[in-house]
């Protein structure tokens, strides 16, 4: 489509033809590797972790791809979390940091133990968690600092780690989009105490569902491996529990897909890389769209999300969410408005309050940026990322069209 086309055209919310009526790419992708994985757990017999070997291999596999010793699956990133938490200490009273600017999952995995979050606002350039606005949130009662990767952007570690050193405090990474991601040379998950990956139908590494924690202190590691299998220990008898756990054992039939996609993601991360590189430099001929800063300390970014800042002045006063309504219709299916804050969810609200008196609800009124960041920013989804050279032209395209129709 010509640039003067754009402006005759109606938008194809108002009955135009949109811009684009191919599909965007399938997912989950999977090809004869997934396949014939699943047929060995099949024809094996052996369709649970402590009787395969799918599932300790892709554990062992994955922390060594992000530079960890010890890894731990899970049955997805929720109880990861949760997993690592309770392995770090925390339990009723206790307060976890973290960011309002992620999936539920970050702050009830601490509810779920009977611990507080507590929230700190993220930079507007990277959407990721301040670590300078950190240390006013730290009492007591702080045991955990949980940052959170957004989108597979790392989260400045080098801040994060220097408050949690000075303040004698944990910190158990959210790295559940964050799948190959580099902080200054170094994989994320283990620069913290523990680190926790998802592997749920949407994410980069996909088994429908799917969790792992990860670590370099021995430990940490024995301990998660306890509570993961109902307190039982490496070497012990089947019916001897020394410790309080859960069943959080992953079925074979999620190692093998695992190792499947495992192998398959660097075939993918030139892909996500090429599409974000072109993105960043067609938004910057397009004023009013802003892909979200990345910190140049982030020597590899995991491309989950591509996050975009979204100026409603430049597109005839339209709100982001009418945006998005109108880039469906031009057949950009691959968007997203993203998070509602944590600051304003009602399950965590009713949680905390309930839990910690009505009181302790001041602390969410504290995050004025996120609330910003979730009104303006949108996200093109990985779909967007490992389409063809025409899906990118299209996209941008799209957003043309939409802002020469308002503007
Ligand atoms: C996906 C995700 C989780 C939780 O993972 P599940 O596997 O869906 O339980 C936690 N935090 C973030 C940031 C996520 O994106």
């Amino acid at each position: 489509m010509q640039p003067d086309q754009i402006t005759i055209d109606r938008l194809a919310i108002n009955g135009g033809e949109p811009v684009r009526t191919e599909p965007f790419p399938n997912w989950p992708v999977f090809d004869d590797r997934e396949e014939r994985l699943l047929l060995e757990v099949l024809r094996s017999g052996k369709w649970g972790e402590l009787t395969g070997d799918k599932v300790t291999t892709f554990a062992s596999r994955f922390a060594a791809y992000q530079g960890a010793k010890y890894g731990i699956c899970v049955p997805n990133g929720t109880m990861a979390i949760q997993l690592g938490l309770k392995a770090l200490g925390v339990g009723p009273g206790d307060e976890v940091i973290t960011t309002p600017y992620t999936f539920v999952a970050t702050a009830s995995a601490a509810l779920l133990l009977g611990a507080k979050p507590v929230f700190v606002d993220v930079k507007a350039d990277t959407c990721n968690l301040d670590p300078e606005r950190l240390e006013a949130a730290i009492t007591p009662k702080t045991k955990v600092i949980v940052p959170v990767h957004i989108g597979g952007q790392p989260v400045d570690m080098d801040g994060v780690l220097a408050v949690a050193k000075k303040h004698n405090l944990r910190v158990l990474e959210d790295a559940c989009q964050a799948w190959g991601a580099e902080w200054s040379g170094t994989r994320v998950g283990a620069l913290g105490d523990l680190g926790c990956f998802s592997f749920q139908a949407g994410k980069n590494i996909n088994a429908g569902e799917g969790g792992i924690v990860i670590t370099n202190d021995p430990e940490l590691a024995e301990l998660c491996w306890s509570l993961h299998n109902v307190g039982r220990v490496r070497g012990g008898e089947w019916y001897q529990h020394e410790i309080l756990g859960w069943n959080f054992r992953m079925t074979e039939w999620q190692g093998a897909v695992l190792l499947a996609q495992l192998d398959r993601l660097p075939e993918q991360e030139p892909v996500r890389e090429r599409a974000a590189r072109y993105l960043d430099t067609a938004l910057e001929t397009i004023d009013g769209v802003e892909p979200i800063a990345v910190d140049p300390r982030v020597t590899r970014h995991a491309h989950h999300l591509y996050p975009i800042r979204y100026d409603r002045s430049r597109f005839g006063g339209k709100t982001r969410d009418e945006f998005l309504e109108a880039f469906k219709a031009e057949g950009i299916s691959c968007a997203s408005a993203g998070y509602v804050p944590l600051t304003s969810s009602p399950a965590i609200h009713k949680t905390i309050a309930e839990m910690f008196g009505r009181d302790s609800l001041a602390q969410l009124d504290t995050c004025p940026v996120a609330d910003e960041v979730s009104r303006d920013v949108f996200w093109l989804t990985q779909m967007a990322l490992l389409g063809d050279q025409q899906a990118l032209d299209d996209t941008v395209t799209a957003i043309r069209k939409i802002q020469a129709a308002w503007s």
